[in-house]
């Protein structure tokens, strides 16, 4: 444990303004691989999943939305 509470800086421009957004390391377990991860991430939600993981879960997530807007589309015309 050296340098638990390290941050890495960084600029954004927000509307005309220069402001310094601190990224924290944030730990949390992937819940598509379920290995413990820590990103640096700004300060707001946790997230589920880890970087290698996400591009796929989104996939999946989109590929399952369709499918059910699918079934719920034939299920109407069938009544
Ligand atoms: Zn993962």
């Amino acid at each position: 444990m050296e340098h638990e509470d390290e941050t890495h800086p960084t600029t954004a421009t927000v509307r005309g303004h220069t402001r310094t957004i601190r990224e924290r390391p944030i730990r949390f377990v992937c819940q598509e691989c379920g290995s413990e991860v820590t990103e640096y991430r700004r300060p707001g939600p946790t997230p589920h999943y880890c970087n290698p993981c996400w591009p796929s879960v989104q996939a999946t997530k989109s590929a399952e939305r369709v499918r059910r807007y699918r079934e719920r589309h034939r299920s109407n015309n069938q009544a």
